[in-house]
């Protein structure tokens, strides 16, 4: 998607702190943190939410999993665990409509969340 921040992060087209990428998974330090460790994983195709996402995607989101897993481990958050959300459309404030979770860590985060 050409006009898309995510997909223009992904292609390096725009600037962002990369944490972790592969050939289907790119993640990167979110520009307005909200806990001392806020990373998005994003896939590398352009999915715009989760109402988007179909059963030949299903082996992509078990990589957004896994780079999840991998991202904890190596910012040390593993242990002390880390919380991984998803916004879907309006009544949850998604902004970017390019699928991402947002691994947030590094403090106690309230729940119920929002
Ligand atoms: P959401 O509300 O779930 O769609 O989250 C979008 C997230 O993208 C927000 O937390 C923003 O701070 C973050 N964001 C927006 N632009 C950038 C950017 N250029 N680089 C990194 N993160 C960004
Ligand atoms: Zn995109």
């Amino acid at each position: 998607m050409k006009e898309c921040l995510f997909c223009k992060i992904a292609g390096k087209q725009i600037p962002a702190k990369i944490v972790y990428e592969d050939e289907r998974v790119v993640a990167f330090r979110d520009i307005n943190p909200k806990a001392p460790v806020h990373i998005l994983i994003i896939p590398r195709k352009h999915i715009e939410t989760v109402m988007d996402v179909k059963s030949g995607d299903r082996e992509l989101m078990g990589d957004l999993f896994i780079a999840a897993r991998k991202i904890a481990e190596k910012e040390g958050v593993g242990e002390s665990g880390f919380r991984l959300i998803q916004n879907c459309k309006a009544d949850a404030g998604q902004e970017v409509f390019h699928i991402h979770f947002h691994l947030l860590a590094g403090r106690k985060l309230s729940w119920p969340h929002g």
